[in-house]
């Protein structure tokens, strides 16, 4: 019988993971409430273009979100044209509402010049790990609504309700609601039959040497085990059994509208041949535990000038730890 061992180690705490906030679930349901809370002592933080405001990074120091009341927000908006197209309600900490919005308007971009609109996939790692959260949060839910402001059904044009947690359609006799999607992906780090190296692809476009775990959206009416198998097969021609995969975390990853990654170790039993197939992939390899273990030490500080057999992605995205865990012992099977 197969059987794994495994730590319940603190650094299983992806980026994103994590968020403080009281979501408010109840309150939501009435509209007077969310109302009255967002005129109360509420703060804001400003997205230009799905991006949200922070502090410029200095010396490597973390950035912090800049959170404005409404006064703030008032005066950061062109003529006090409003954003209630696209507001959302985040929740409550410590008697405290946070809200976020997004504007496209170009005033948006009159800033103090030691703040920044950033990129939250590849700066989210450079924030305090529960702001980041927030903003992942943040971030998903409002362009969500910036995409669902027509009825799929029948066309007509929605309305945000519950402090952006559902669009209601405004012809009468549809009234669809349609809540918030997040997309499920796998990602997973494939252990060789020895168990001494760890199967990674790379795609052209990623920087020199940088090879990752295989990941790709759950298809309709498949289960993640199932998912995991499918596209190992498709991306590397490798034949996982599904009864040998085992989850290990999830990150919630704000882009494209909200995905969930859902880390898993994959232990083939078979064949170890690689056969590229997939148009997306320029090539995948098998990495020994030496090469991976000192690609980690050198995750995310990578100097591409620098000649380097193996980068790895940053401890900010699940791979890393997903690898990572494999690298130092956490993961493994024994035979019963
Ligand atoms: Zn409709």
């Amino acid at each position: 019988m197969l059987n794994r061992l495994r730590m319940l180690a603190s650094n299983k705490s992806n980026l994103f993971a994590g968020n403080p906030l009281n979501r408010l679930h109840v309150l939501r349901s009435e509209e007077q409430q969310v109302n009255n809370i967002e005129n109360a002592d509420a703060l804001y933080v400003p997205f230009y273009q799905f991006k949200p405001l922070a502090t410029k990074q200095v010396n490597k120091q973390n950035r912090s979100v800049l959170w404005k009341d409404k006064k703030s927000i008032e005066k950061l908006l062109p003529n006090g044209s409003d954003v209630q197209g696209n507001i959302v309600l985040l929740g409550e900490r410590n008697s405290k509402y946070y809200f976020a919005f997004d504007s496209d308007h170009p005033d948006m971009q009159k800033i103090e010049a030691d703040q920044e609109y950033i990129n939250l996939n590849f700066q989210g790692g450079q924030l305090e790990r529960e702001e980041a959260s927030i903003l992942a949060q943040a971030r998903s839910l409002l362009e969500w609504n910036t995409n669902h402001r027509f009825c799929g059904k029948c066309g007509s044009s929605t309305v945000s309700q519950g402090g952006g947690t559902k669009r209601t359609c405004t012809n009468e006799t549809c009234k669809r609601t349609q809540y918030p999607r997040t997309d499920p992906v796998v990602i997973m780090c494939i252990i060789h039959p020895t168990e001494e190296k760890i199967l990674l692809g790379r795609q052209t476009k990623w920087p020199k040497s940088m090879y990752s775990c295989l990941a790709g959206f759950i298809d309709s009416g498949e289960t993640i085990e199932e998912a995991v198998r499918r596209e190992s097969n498709e991306e590397a021609g490798v034949d996982i059994k599904t009864e040998d995969v085992f989850y290990y975390s999830s990150q919630p990853w704000p882009s494209m509208g909200g995905q969930i990654m859902i880390g898993c170790h994959a232990f083939l039993k078979g064949d170890d041949t690689i056969k590229i197939s997939d148009a997306e992939l320029e090539e995948a390899k098998w990495f020994t535990k030496d090469q991976i273990t000192k690609a980690i030490q050198g995750a995310g500080q990578w100097d591409l000038n620098i000649e380097a057999e193996l980068r790895v992605p940053p401890n900010s995205a699940i791979a890393h730890m997903l690898i990572k865990s494999w690298a130092e012992g956490e993961i493994k099977v024994r035979e019963n």
